[in-house]
C-alpha cells in the first residue's frame, strides 16, 4: 500500500535521527534516495546500511544554507536518477531553550538559515522539475513548536511556525499543478538532537514516553506514497498526544 517503487526522493537531515530513519524506510520501500547532510562519514555509513539492505541510495554532501550547494545537489540527483518525486526537508537545529532576550542576532540568523531558509531554497530548487512532471511531494518537518510555544526555544518555535506557512503557501500556489506540500509535526523524539534532555513534560503527555524516529518515518512514508494524494497543505502530528494538552 505504501510503496515507492522507482520514486526518487531527496531527504535533507538524512545523516541523523528522523531524516536517517526516513531515508532508510524510503529505500526499503523501493525509492532511490539521495541522503543530504554535511557529515560525510555519517552519510557514507548510512548509504552502506541501505545498500546492505539491497536499497539504492547516494550521499550528496550539502549544506542547506548554501544555495550553490543545493543547486549542485539537485543537479547530481537528476544526473544519477533522472528526476525528483519527493523532497523531505528534515535538516534542522535546536537552540536549546533560549528565550528572545537570550538569543543573539547571529544565533537567530543561524537557526533560521537552516530550519527555514534551507527548506525554502530546497523547495525552490526542486519545484521546476516537479512542475514539469505535473507531480511532486514536498514534506517539511515541523514540530510541536509549529503549534505551541514552550519554555524558551524562541527561534526554534518561530522557525517551526514559519515552515508551516511555507508548507501551506506551496500548496496554495502549486497544488493545482500537481504539487503536494504537507508538514509532519513530531513531538519529543529520541535522536541526537534530544540526547541528554530529561523533559519532565513527557510524563504528562498521553503516551507518557518519547517517540522513535521510525514512528515519524512511517508517517513520512504515507505522505510520500500515492496513497496520500488527497492530503494537501496540512500538518500531521505524531507526538504521543503532546499538543492535545498536558
Ligand atoms: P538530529 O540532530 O539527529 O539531525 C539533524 C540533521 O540536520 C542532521 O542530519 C544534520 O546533518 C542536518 N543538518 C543540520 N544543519 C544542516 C545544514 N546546515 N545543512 C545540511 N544539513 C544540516 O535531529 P533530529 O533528527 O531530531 O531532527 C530532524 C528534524 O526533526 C529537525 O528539523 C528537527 O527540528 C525536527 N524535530 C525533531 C524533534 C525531536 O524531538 N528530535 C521534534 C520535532 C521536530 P549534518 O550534521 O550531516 O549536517
Amino acid at each position: 500500500m505504501f510503496e515507492l517503487t522507482n520514486k526518487v526522493a531527496i531527504v535533507t537531515g538524512g545523516t541523523s535521527g528522523i531524516g536517517e530513519a526516513i531515508a532508510k524506510l524510503y529505500a526499503k520501500s523501493g525509492a532511490k534516495v539521495v541522503v543530504v547532510g554535511r557529515n560525510q562519514d555519517r552519510g557514507e555509513a548510512i548509504i552502506s546500511d541501505i545498500k546492505k539492505d539491497k536499497g539504492e541510495a547516494k550521499f550528496v554532501k550539502t549544506d542547506v544554507t548554501s544555495n550553490e550547494e543545493i543547486k549542485r545537489c539537485v543537479d547530481q540527483t537528476i544526473s544519477a536518477y533522472g528526476t525528483i518525486d519527493i523532497l523531505v526537508n528534515g535538516a534542522g537545529i535546536h537552540d536549546k531553550y533560549h528565550n528572545v532576550l537570550e538569543t543573539s542576532e547571529e544565533d537567530f540568523d543561524k537557526l533560521m538559515n537552516i530550519n527555514l531558509k534551507g527548506a525554502f531554497l530546497m523547495a525552490k530548487a526542486v519545484l521546476l522539475t516537479m512542475l514539469e512532471k505535473g507531480k511532486g511531494k514536498i514534506i517539511n518537518i515541523g514540530s510541536q513548536g509549529t503549534f505551541v510555544a514552550g519554555p524558551g526555544g524562541a527561534t526554534y518555535v518561530t522557525s517551526k511556525h514559519a515552515i508551516f506557512g511555507l508548507t501551506k503557501q506551496i500548496a496554495y500556489d502549486f497544488g493545482k499543478k500537481g504539487i503536494q506540500s504537507n508538514l509532519i509535526a513530531p513531538g519529543f523524539i529520541e535522536t541526537p538532537m534530544t540526547e541528554g534532555i530529561d523533559d519532565e513534560r513527557l510524563k504528562d503527555i498521553p503516551a507518557q514516553r518519547a517517540g522513535k524516529p521510525e514512528e515519524v518515518a512511517s508517517m513520512a512514508l504515507y505522505l510520500a506514497s500515492d496513497t496520500s494524494d488527497y492530503a494537501q497543505g496540512a500538518a500531521f502530528t505524531i507526538d504521543g498526544g503532546w499538543t492535545v494538552g498536558r
